[in-house]
């Protein structure tokens, strides 16, 4: 009898649902950083060994960037792919196309990757525009992606970063300097891919690779816009895998966010 009441016992508390489970209650969860997460202090503010201090990422760990998009075809290809190899990435997008599809960015923050500002319309030479004309860029930029994302659940519109990154990495000092004022941490990067310059796929790959070895990891430049890059990605993640790299995501993390939104003039208040 004792037997009996032990063992319906536990088939009672089997059977009793997981408080912490389900969709809908973890939707709410802040987005504290989780494993995998690095989190980029507010000071000094400014990352990337191409410009800056080297991004403190664990030694071989690589955050993955795509920058240029939203866009049409290659957004959801990235997506997919990102799915299947267990990556979570962070996405510099261009505020004119998150305004022309928004529901892109939605999906982005939906399958857990972050988004960042790279400006409304992506001018290559910004440093030489007014300081008007620089700061209505990054307003653009941020103005667009909190529209997108207005209707977000809490926990998916938090994975809209106080990051900006300059256009062809062309910094200005002026917008620099006014972006920390706003706790916005400028991202640059450890390398670039060049998919941008029309390479093929195994080009991309090769030189992708090296240019991890040399820097022993850190953020990487890709961009969702260029065919190449896409037919490249799972084999490059493969391969980088292979050579014992790991994947991890940048975040500003729930404080770093806080004194974004804390910050007088802030650029996005939610
Ligand atoms: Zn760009």
């Amino acid at each position: 009898m004792r037997l009996f009441l032990i063992c319906a016992a536990v088939v009672f508390a089997l059977w009793l649902p997981d408080p912490t489970a389900g969709g809908a209650s973890r939707a709410h969860l802040p987005a504290a950083p989780a494993a995998g997460q690095v989190v980029l202090p507010g000071t000094p503010g400014r990352y990337g060994g191409l410009q800056h201090l080297r991004t403190p990422l664990p030694p071989r760990a690589i955050a993955l960037t795509f920058d240029d998009g939203p866009d049409p075809t290659g957004s959801g290809q990235v997506l997919d792919i990102l799915d299947r190899k267990g990556i979570k990435a962070t996405f510099f997008l261009v505020g004119r196309y998150v305004q022309a599809r928004p529901d892109l960015v939605r999906e982005v923050v939906r399958r857990g990757h972050n988004v960042g500002d790279h400006s409304w319309s992506h001018p290559i030479h910004l440093r030489y525009r007014s300081r008007d004309a620089q700061v209505r860029e990054v307003r653009g930029g941020f103005d667009a992606l909190e529209a997108a994302l207005a209707d977000a659940p809490p926990g998916e519109r938090a994975r809209l970063e106080p990051f900006f990154r300059f256009p062809g990495l062309n910094e200005s000092a002026f917008l620099s300097r006014w972006l920390g004022e706003r706790g916005v941490i400028v991202v640059s990067a450890e390398a670039g891919t060049d998919d941008w310059r029309g390479y093929s796929a195994a080009t991309i790959t090769r030189r992708t690779l090296a240019a991890m070895e040399e820097s022993n990891g850190g953020v990487l430049i890709l961009h969702e816009t260029r065919p190449q890059m896409i037919l490249a990605l799972p084999g490059l993640i493969d391969a980088l895998r292979a050579r014992g790299f790991t994947f991890v995501q940048i975040t500003a993390g729930p404080d770093g966010r806080a004194q974004a939104i804390a910050a007088e003039d802030p650029v996005f208040s939610r």
